[in-house]
């Protein structure tokens, strides 16, 4: 599997870079929007702002270590900033620089009040003890000053950070700004600090819903509900392993799951806590009694009726993307199907409900968990469930509808991924010019 670093010139060769890939996808999307002012569509493009800071942290056997962190701030038309932080050896500015534009275009799509941005650090989190992590997550946030806040750009959890990752960053900000309500600084905070109710599940469960009502919607002919539908789940992180539980819960038959070191098959459905047991004693899903252990490339051609990317980016690439099963793709991860794959799938009436519509129910819930945090509320889990299968809903209708209004003109070159950005573009642009250009 070719690794986004390796930028290719060869004209046969894909382009992973994910900052080429958004572009990509943007300009198959303006391209359906030829009255838009071309100086507006270079402001939707461009990131308002990149940062990168460099930091010493002391390991704990006393040796000195810099680290790089990024924030890219892409767009704050609709609202503040919003989006994760992730840790992960292979983060640079470019990957930053995509995941803050794929929020802007979410944020529009699920109609949250926010604009997009990410954050990350270069680090091994399988290398670092929980209080390096801490002295990590402290030093980033402190670099980064006033470029947070609850009213200016909101942090989240990402691949390898957690709630725990965010009650260090609410704690950091509270410690550089006394006596006032922080709490709505960060999303995805433990419970306890003013985290929400529904939070950890809800990338997975807004997934579901999605899916269900694409379903329902007639995205897949044949196949209305999920009810004894095979699933198929590759990550099992926080949006995968809650995807598994959540789809097995939902009346389908979950047959595979997978992380970065393999996947586990069983035809007749996992049983899940064997799956969940096994991670937690041996950190991986691989080998769970009762099961056929499999590589992460026969997981994603594995014949079934929804295939859930739940890892991260070029997942399903031009070299693989012909041997995709799925009648269906949702995209939980950010990022996991390249354009030449959107193409091949789209050409085999594979629909992939894209993530920037797919995993919005992260985002979805973390403006809940702001909101309650500047009302000093606490919702019950029934209430957040409630809200967010009605903004995944409604969400879903309008990518679908866009869709169809689309084709409808250009006979039938749309496929959900454009509609989902050409919809979320026009809102963009809509509010740019209500409120005019500045100043
Ligand atoms: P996580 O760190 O909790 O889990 C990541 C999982 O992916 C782990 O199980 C890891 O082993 C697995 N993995 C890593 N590399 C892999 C590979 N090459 N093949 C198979 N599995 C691999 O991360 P997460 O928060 O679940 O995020 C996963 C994806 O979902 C990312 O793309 C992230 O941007 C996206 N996402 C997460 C949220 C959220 O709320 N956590 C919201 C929206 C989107």
């Amino acid at each position: 599997m070719p690794t986004k670093k390796e930028t290719r010139p060869a004209s046969d060769q894909e382009d992973l870079n994910p900052y080429h890939i958004a572009d990509q996808q943007f300009q198959r999307a303006v391209a359906f929007l030829p009255d838009l002012d071309r100086g507006l569509i270079d402001f939707l493009k461009r990131p308002a702002r990149t940062t990168i800071v460099e930091f010493p942290i002391q390991r704990d056997n006393g040796a000195i270590e810099m680290f790089v962190g990024y924030r890219v701030l892409h767009n704050y038309v609709r609202g503040p900033g919003k989006g994760g932080i992730r840790y992960h050896p292979k983060v640079d500015m470019d990957e930053v620089r995509a995941l803050a534009t794929w929020m802007t275009w979410k944020c529009a799509i699920i109609d949250v009040p926010f604009g997009g941005a990410k954050g990350g650090v270069a680090c091994d989190t399988k290398v670092l003890s929980e209080n390096e992590r801490r002295r990590i997550t402290r030093r980033f946030i402190s670099e980064l000053g006033e470029l947070i806040g609850p009213h200016t750009d909101i942090p989240a959890p990402d691949m390898y950070t957690d709630a725990l990752t965010m009650a260090w960053i609410y704690d950091t900000y509270a410690m550089m700004h006394p006596g006032r309500n922080n709490l709505p600084v960060v999303t995805g905070k433990p419970l306890d600090i003013g985290g929400s109710q529904g939070r950890r599940e809800a990338t997975a469960r807004g997934c579901l819903y999605a899916v269900q009502r694409a379903l329902a919607r007639g995205a897949v002919p044949g196949l209305v509900k999920l009810d004894g539908a095979s699933v198929v789940v590759q990550g099992y992180g926080n949006a995968g392993a809650n995807a598994a539980a959540l789809f097995a819960k939902a009346g389908a038959r979950v047959i595979a799951v997978s992380d970065s070191q393999g996947g586990v098959l069983r035809e007749e459905g996992l049983d899940l806590d064997a799956v969940n047991e096994q991670k937690a004693n041996t950190r991986s899903v691989i080998k769970t009694p009762g099961c056929r252990t499999i590589s992460n490339d026969e997981l994603l051609a594995l014949s079934c009726d929804v295939l859930i990317p739940a890892a991260m980016e070029n997942q399903i690439h031009r070299g693989n993307a012909a041997q995709v099963k799925a009648r269906l793709v949702a995209e939980a991860a950010n990022g996991p199907v390249t354009p030449s794959a959107d193409k091949i799938l789209f050409d085999r009436n594979i629909p992939v409900l894209p993530d920037i519509l797919a995993n919005s129910g992260g985002v979805c819930v973390s403006y809940f968990e702001w909101v309650q945090n500047l009302e000093n509320q606490q919702w019950d889990e029934d209430e957040v469930n409630r809200k967010l299968r009605v903004k995944m809903e409604r969400a879903t209708d309008a990518v679908i509808d866009k869709q169809a209004e689309l084709n409808k003109k250009r006979r039938g070159t749309a496929d959900l991924r454009t509609a989902a950005l050409v919809l979320a573009i026009q809102r963009i642009a809509h509010v740019a010019m209500e409120r005019g250009i500045w100043p």
